[in-house]
């Protein structure tokens, strides 16, 4: 069976997984606990880990913050920044094809007395330089928008859409959990950029741990924002919660893997991307249509309209064969808010497959689908 639905989870690197093993089981020490050798391994085994993710991303190893993953951490800097800056304005920016756990904090805080423009997307996906400038407002306080969208793979310019915010004083998040891995995340060289959401799930690391990434100043102080969960003051005191030791590890390696391979990873996803093309060009010619541009888009991410066909009825006779979606797994029983956004009709978004690719998967595997 030919797994082409990385978008929505990816399995876990053979290597994560031997580096994982001993922390679920000898190695149980506490990382915040001090003196003993359980500790000391625990506390080592973070840092290593943190220094792993902080090398993917380019930040500084101190603006990692671990999480359970891109739902919290997205929640975190929306709830938290709306909390921190109620005082400074109510206003906040975000955008019409965002995954839930943005979408769904904004209409939280709309019905908390905030006031959120959602910028339209346009028939690629994507959100513009002109359209952020008009949207803000003296009352901005924060502006969240997508690296890169999990239906369409569409990348946003975020650079430019950064550094709008900067030059205004505004806080800026990028929701990259899908490009983590696949597109290269200078932080280093993205001032603009004040925070960033990733989950190690979505890169062949373990489920339920992911990072906020909280930009610090040139004297080492993190940007203000109230914690989302509250407790013993873990994580520099930004999300307490004994650290998840074992996924923390795993993430850490997922990290050390995608940075020293992303180069290799990233060549097999294109060519693996046009093979994948060719070959559905090669059987379905003028039945299929797709929904992607070409240009700027998350490599191995298709999202592909069966002309006629229903979405559902042909996952479901793919699936001894091949396993897709429909599109995001977070919101499949309901049709696609993203594909809607950029225009298509309820019959199209209903025909509608996305194959994601991972690095890991093989040129033949994909010759599967000559035999359809
Ligand atoms: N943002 C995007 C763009 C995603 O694709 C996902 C996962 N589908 C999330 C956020 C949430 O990630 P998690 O479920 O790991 O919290």
């Amino acid at each position: 069976m030919l797994y082409l639905d990385n978008s929505a989870t990816t399995q876990i690197h053979p290597s994560v997984k031997e580096k994982m093993l001993p922390f679920l089981f000898e190695e149980f020490g506490n990382a915040s606990s001090k003196y003993y050798e359980q500790a000391t391994t625990a506390k080592n085994a973070v840092d290593e880990a943190r220094k792993n993710v902080a090398l993917l991303l380019s930040s500084k190893e101190q603006e990692i913050v671990f999480t359970s993953g891109s739902t919290e951490s997205n929640n975190y800097f929306i709830k938290g920044t709306a909390h921190k800056l109620a005082h400074k304005g109510n206003h906040i920016v975000t955008t019409n094809v965002e995954h839930p756990s943005v979408l769904e904090c904004c209409k939280f805080l709309e019905s908390n007395g905030f006031t959120v423009t959602y910028l339209e997307a346009d028939e690629n996906g994507r959100v513009s330089e002109n359209q952020l400038v008009e949207s803000i407002t003296d009352q901005t306080i924060l502006v969240s928008i997508m690296w890169g969208n999990n239906e369409t793979g569409a990348l946003n310019p975020i650079k430019e859409l950064s550094q709008i915010c900067l030059d205004r004083n505004i806080y800026f998040h990028t929701d990259a959990t899908q490009v983590v891995g696949k597109v290269r995340v200078h932080l280093d060289q993205l001032p603009g950029v004040t925070f960033l959401s990733c989950s190690a799930h979505k890169f062949h690391g373990p489920k339920g741990i992911g990072v906020a990434f909280v930009r610090h100043d040139e004297f080492g102080v993190p940007t203000p924002l109230t914690p989302l969960l509250h407790g013993g003051g873990q994580e520099n005191d930004l999300r307490s919660g004994t650290l998840a030791l074992h996924n923390i590890v795993g993430i850490g390696e997922a990290s050390r893997i995608a940075y020293k391979e992303f180069h290799s990873n990233e060549t097999s996803l294109i060519e693996n991307e046009k093979i994948l093309i060719s070959l559905l060009n090669e059987k379905f010619s003028n039945h299929i249509k797709y929904n992607n541009d070409n240009d700027n888009k998350i490599p191995g991410i298709l999202s592909v309209q069966f002309i006629g066909v229903n979405n559902e009825i042909l996952l479901k006779k793919l699936a001894p064969y091949i396993a897709a979606s429909t599109g995001s797994a977070c919101s499949s029983s309901k049709p696609s808010h993203v594909l809607k956004a950029i225009g298509l009709s309820l019959e199209e978004i209903r025909s509608t497959v996305r194959f994601s690719l991972s690095s890991h998967t093989k040129k033949e595997e994909l010759d599967i689908f000559k035999s359809l």
